[in-house]
C-alpha cells in the first residue's frame, strides 16, 4: 500500500439548502462540496455551504499563500452559496481559481462577482480570484485527469471524472436525472454517459429523491437511489456513494433510504457497494 493516500472529504452533502439541526446532525446539514485530499494541492468540487469549513482545514494544513482549484458543477445557489465563506479569499497572496461551465444566461465571472455586489455582501476578497469557463471536455487541474460529460439538469452543469496515477478513479455526478420519461434506456446519452464510467470504481450521485418521489418531480434534474444503482451496475462500478440529499429526510428517513438502496443493489448488483455520503467523513481513494 502506498504512503501517499489520496481520499475524497465530504464536508457538505445536502441538496438545495442548508439543513442544519439536531435530525439532520448524523447525516449533515451543509450544501455541496468536496475535495480530493492527498501530497498534492488539494482539489475542490463545488462551493456550497461545506466549503466553510474546508477553507479553514485548508489553510491550516497549508503552507501558504498557494494557489487553490474550486470545480463547479454548475451554478445554481446550493453549488455556490458558500464561497463568499471561503476564507482563503481574503488572504493576501492567495490564488483561489473557480473553474465551471458557462450558465446558460450570463458568464462564469458575471455570476461569481456577483455573490460581492455590495448589497449582498460587505466584504471583498483580496485574494487573486480568478474565474474559468471550461471549454474542453478533457482537461488537467491540480495534478487530475479531469474529464466532464453533460448532466441532465435544469441550465448548464457538468459530471466529473478524476483520476491521476495511483488513484482508483472516481465519478463525481451530481445535479442529474438518469431516467427521464423521454429517455429511452439505450439513449445516445445514456451509452455516453456509462461508457464515460468505464474503470470509475468509485461513483458519487446525486440520489435526491426516491422512484415514487420522482413521479411529480420529472424535469427538476435529480435521480433515485434505484436509477444510480442501475448505473453503477452498467458501468461496473465498485462503490457507489448516495449524495445530494433531499433536505426534507431527516437521519431516520436518510437510514431507511440507505437500507433499501442496499436490499435493491445485492438483488442486481451483489458485488457493488452502497453507502451515503456524510458531512465530515473521508474516503480513502488508494488503487488497491
Ligand atoms: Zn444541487
Amino acid at each position: 500500500m502506498s504512503a501517499s493516500v489520496w481520499s475524497m472529504r465530504f464536508w457538505g452533502v445536502r441538496g438545495s439548502f442548508p439543513c442544519p439541526g439536531a435530525t439532520t446532525a448524523r447525516y449533515g446539514g451543509n450544501t455541496p462540496c468536496v475535495s480530493l485530499e492527498g501530497p498534492g494541492p488539494s482539489l475542490i468540487l463545488d462551493a456550497g455551504t461545506g466549503i466553510h469549513a474546508c477553507g479553514h482545514a485548508l489553510l491550516e494544513r497549508t503552507e501558504g499563500p498557494g494557489t487553490i482549484d474550486v470545480i463547479l458543477t454548475h451554478t445554481h445557489w446550493d453549488h455556490i452559496m458558500g464561497l463568499p465563506y471561503f476564507e482563503p479569499l481574503y488572504r493576501e497572496g492567495w490564488t483561489v481559481r473557480i473553474h465551471g461551465p458557462r450558465p446558460e444566461t450570463r458568464s462564469l465571472r458575471d455570476v461569481i462577482h456577483a455573490l460581492w455586489e455590495p448589497s449582498v455582501f460587505p466584504a471583498v476578497p483580496v485574494a487573486d480570484l480568478q474565474v474559468v469557463e471550461l471549454r474542453d471536455d478533457d482537461f488537467a487541474i491540480a495534478g487530475w485527469r479531469i474529464r466532464s460529460y453533460a448532466m441532465h439538469h435544469p441550465g448548464r452543469t457538468l459530471g466529473y471524472r478524476m483520476e491521476r496515477p495511483g488513484v482508483r478513479p472516481v465519478a463525481y455526478l451530481t445535479d442529474n436525472e438518469l431516467e427521464k420519461p423521454e429517455e429511452p434506456a439505450g439513449s445516445q446519452w445514456r451509452v455516453g454517459l456509462v461508457d464515460f464510467l468505464r474503470g470509475v470504481g468509485t461513483l458519487v450521485h446525486d440520489t435526491m429523491f426516491t422512484d415514487a418521489e420522482l413521479e411529480t418531480r420529472h424535469g427538476w434534474g435529480h435521480s433515485s437511489p434505484d436509477a444510480a444503482v442501475r448505473l453503477a451496475a452498467e458501468a461496473e462500478c465498485r462503490e457507489l456513494f448516495l449524495f445530494h440529499h433531499d433536505v426534507e429526510k431527516d437521519d431516520v428517513a436518510m437510514d431507511t433510504v440507505v437500507r433499501s438502496t442496499r436490499l435493491f443493489a445485492a438483488g442486481i448488483a451483489p458485488g457493488l457497494s452502497v453507502d451515503p455520503t456524510i458531512e465530515g467523513t473521508t474516503l480513502g481513494l488508494e488503487d488497491t
